[in-house]
């Protein structure tokens, strides 16, 4: 592992330290190849601006790592060497745990930014010194960094898989059917349940696969095969605008392997593969 998550109130940014700059939904980047995960001293002399607040985030490469979190109004002087640029466009182009990382970092600068006051008393929040949480000093309300768990599933029926077409992904683009866990659900019922709403398709068996955090701007995707149960396909026309089984042959364009729903569907493949 490269990374090792913990929390240490007591160690604090310094040169030979790794940063992540934050700005609103942007990582501040090199310019000259869109790394985010810059060197202390390198980011001072090159960005001498002071950030908001300063959040460790753990070790990576058994050095300490800090997001630092700035105004999202802030402009980035042309001169620094340095852009902003969105951590999705380097998924698929860093290793997969440092994306995680860049996700840890722009999660917790947005739980940040939107808990500095109480949701309760309107009171300004303060960091805890013993935990990550922001703690009201006013009412006693903790906020910890939050995650919405959702859920993600290929359907199976013999040698076909079901995907579909969502309004706002680019044309030809299918994928497999998500959706975020309701309140007093269970993950397999929420998967059940939007596969239903979205697809008309009633599925059973649902088998759980991995998961992927996916900050943006915090969810957790649990990933599941099921297997086609009864039904037939019956889409919105809205928010889904179309659907359908495909052979392991005759795949439209999908998401990237890096995805969550690129691995599900390369399950998809290794089992038909596998069977024939
Ligand atoms: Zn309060």
């Amino acid at each position: 592992m490269s990374f090792e998550a913990d929390f240490d109130s007591e160690v604090t940014a310094a040169d030979g330290h790794w940063i992540i700059g934050v700005v609103g939904s942007r990582l501040l980047m090199s310019e000259v190849d869109q790394s985010f995960l810059l060197p202390h001293d390198y980011l001072r002399k090159a960005f001498p601006v002071a950030p908001q607040e300063c959040l460790y985030l753990g070790r990576w490469q058994n050095v300490p790592c800090f997001a630092f979190i700035y105004s999202p109004e802030l402009e980035i002087p042309p001169t620094s060497g340095l852009v902003s640029g969105g951590l999705r466009s380097r998924l698929g182009m860093v290793a997969d745990e440092l994306f995680s990382l860049g996700g840890r970092a722009q999660q917790l600068a947005h739980w940040y930014e939107f808990h500095r006051y109480c949701g309760r008393c309107g009171g300004a929040t303060q960091l805890e010194l013993h935990e990550r949480v922001l703690a009201c000093p006013h009412c006693g309300a903790l906020y910890y960094p939050r995650i919405a768990p959702c859920v993600i599933g290929i359907v199976l029926r013999e040698q076909t898989c079901l995907l579909a077409h969502n309004a706002n992904f680019r044309e030809g683009l299918y994928s497999v059917i998500a959706g975020f866990i309701e309140p007093g659900e269970t993950a397999e019922q929420a998967l059940v349940r939007e596969i239903r709403e979205e697809t008309g398709i009633k599925v059973e068996r649902l088998e759980y696969i991995c998961s992927q955090p996916w900050p943006f701007p915090s969810q957790l995707m649990l990933g599941f095969v099921a297997h086609y149960k009864s039904g037939e396909i019956q889409v919105d026309g809205v928010e889904i605008t179309d659907a359908n089984w495909f052979p392991p042959n005759a795949l439209p364009q999908v998401p990237p392997p890096r995805t969550i729903s690129g691995k599900l569907i390369d399950v998809f493949l290794q089992r038909v593969g596998a069977q024939g």
